[in-house]
């Protein structure tokens, strides 16, 4: 009787530890101590041009100093990978920022990936992310547009701001493009989104890649911001988006296509909002303040230590100049006669 006692015990035990991962199942649990769970998930780029391991360190720097996110580093395979022992378990996590870019993931992973998003899970897509995986139709609903990966007209219209609203332009072609890593104004055109609010109309981003001729179905997409790719630079004379926010069933996706490497991710501009945009995707709501130190209109604003976390920088690549100290905080950054045709 003892046994059976015992036994019937364990069973229920049992249940209702199975109970209690099938909730648990249901993204967006907080934490007991209130920090946002962020899985930073990283592992492949197209190639040496975007040094993924470095994003990472900077992207994990740049979320801890708010004190909000207790992120964690998870490094899939590269597509050709053994993703035999790749497992993650998502729905612990509120949110995914995606540092990766390959050109696919296993069926199962995909479909995990898919049932987190429209389940609830938030979602970052951070620069070239947006080039993963074009052959995948629900991420690239998920992000609504991507380049580059052989993207062509196929991957649907490119999306752009005319006369102040969001176009699609099915024109055939090729999908990405940039001209070279300069400055360059972004605009805000949708100021009471969570995510924008209390930012200035328009302020200056650090040298970076300006994205262009994206394509992709741009469906449940909500442009925030766009910048004019500039016909002197290689540019569509268009107003290109910038970031977007979109959904995904019950998911919030939030998607930049800026920082392309450390020096554009110290820019104070694209920090502030990644750090939003984090929250925002996590919980649908923004508590962080604009710092006091927020790029203007034609003010550069950039963090020398979060750019001094790549040696390249140290070594002076992509070295912005550095002003007085009476004008702490900002720095002028030099033109770079070098283009980078990689995305
Ligand atoms: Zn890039």
């Amino acid at each position: 009787m003892k046994h059976l006692v015992t036994f019937s015990l364990l069973n229920a035990l049992l249940s209702s530890a199975a109970l209690c991962l099938a909730q648990h199942e249901v993204p967006v649990v907080p934490a007991h101590d209130g920090m946002i769970r962020v899985l930073l998930l990283d592992g492949q780029s197209a190639g040496a041009y975007h040094n993924w391991k470095i994003a990472t360190q900077v992207i994990k720097a740049e979320l801890e100093e708010t004190g909000l996110f207790e992120v964690t580093v998870m490094t899939a395979p590269a597509s050709d990978g053994d993703f035999s022992i790749f497992k993650p378990n998502l729905s612990h996590y509120q949110v995914i920022v995606l540092n990766y870019d390959g050109p696919a993931w296993p069926e199962e992973l995909r479909g995990d990936f898919e049932k987190y998003v429209s389940g609830g899970g938030g979602l970052v897509v951070v620069h070239a992310s947006d080039n993963a995986f074009p052959d995948w139709p629900a991420f690239n609903l998920m992000t609504g547009i991507g380049g580059w990966r052989n993207r062509t007209e196929t991957a649907g219209p490119m999306w752009y701001f005319n006369d102040g609203k969001l176009v699609s332009d099915p024109t055939p072609g090729r999908a990405g493009s940039h001209g070279a890593r300069l400055p360059f104004q972004v605009v805000t055109r949708k100021a009471d989104h969570p995510i924008m609010r209390g930012l200035p109309t328009a302020w200056m981003h650090a040298s970076d890649e300006l994205y262009a001729t994206l394509r992709g179905p741009g469906k449940n997409m909500t442009v925030l911001a766009t910048a004019h790719s500039d016909p002197k630079n290689k540019g569509t004379d268009h107003d290109e988006p910038m970031l977007m926010v979109l959904s995904f069933g019950n998911g919030r996706v939030f998607h930049t296509t800026l920082g392309h490497d450390a020096a554009a991710m110290s820019c104070v501009g694209f920090m502030t909002i990644f750090q939003r945009g984090v929250e925002w995707a996590a919980t649908g709501k923004v508590t962080q303040r604009v710092p006091a130190n927020f790029p203007t209109a034609n003010a550069v604003s950039f963090r020398v230590d979060i750019a001094a976390i790549d040696s390249a920088y140290l070594n002076g690549a992509s070295s912005p100049v550095i002003v007085p100290p009476s004008e702490a905080g900002t720095v002028r950054q030099p033109m770079h006669a070098a283009t980078a045709p990689k995305p």
